[in-house]
């Protein structure tokens, strides 16, 4: 049996991965499109039961932070309360810091994807996630994000494909009326802001860019 203290620490590392099973939350409206982030294919994210930062090798829909941390924004920072505990989704339902077998069993397998949840939300939103993915997918982006500060050519093609992404958000805010609250779970989180995985930055208003802090992502080439 579970002996959870209900300290909070794990919800404060971030809201878990969506799972097939989650699905009816989205349907219900008990999780909307702005409670929700999609870490795309080959982002660096934090894997929970290894307790490392590795590239994830299948996309995953989360619960977003709170404040601008990752900390699960159904948590209630005073009193370590779950908003939406009897509703929580299944891999909270898994976590046990005492016993992490459930949690391992479950933990990549079944996870929610944009092809599945986007259809249930908006007949177009998936259309849009293909169709950006197309050419932001991170197989393509993360080689070149690792050579660009020696290689100039894999420079101009990752600016290409950032100023891209940007442009593809706000056209489709204007053109096809995605809210901004929908944005981080149709296209994931801009790439702009994950270049900072990589250790780079754009300098001189985005037309150029720079080395910045640490490379965190393994190097793949
Ligand atoms: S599962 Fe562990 S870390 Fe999470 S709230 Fe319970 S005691 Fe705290
Ligand atoms: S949904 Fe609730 S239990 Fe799950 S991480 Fe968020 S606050 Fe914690």
């Amino acid at each position: 049996m579970s002996r959870c203290k209900a300290c909070g620490a794990c919800c404060r590392r971030g809201g878990p991965a969506l799972h097939r099973e989650d699905l009816a939350l989205l349907e219900a409206g008990i999780l909307p499109p702005a409670a929700l982030v999609t870490l795309r294919a080959g982002e660096l994210a934090r894997d929970d039961v290894r307790g490392v930062l590795a590239p994830l090798s299948g996309e995953a829909i989360t619960l977003a932070g709170s404040g601008g941390l990752w900390s699960c924004l159904y948590l209630d920072a005073l009193s370590n309360r779950c908003a939406i505990y009897a509703e929580r989704p299944a891999q909270c339902r898994a976590q046990c810091c005492e016993d992490t077998s459930a949690l391992a069993a479950m933990y990549d397998r079944g996870r929610l994807t944009r092809a599945e949840a986007l259809p249930q939300l908006h007949p177009d939103w998936s259309a849009l996630a293909g169709a950006h993915e197309d050419e932001c997918a991170w197989a393509r982006l993360a080689p070149l994000a690792l050579r660009a500060p020696y290689d100039a050519e894999a420079g101009r093609l990752l600016l290409e494909a950032v100023r891209f992404d940007q442009a593809f958000r706000e056209l489709a805010v204007e053109r096809a009326a995605v809210p901004d609250a929908a944005l981080l779970l149709i296209f994931g989180r801009p790439l702009r802001v994950l270049l900072a995985d990589f250790g780079l930055a754009f300098a001189d208003g985005g037309g150029r860019l720079v080395r910045s802090g640490l490379l965190l992502y393994p190097d793949i080439l």
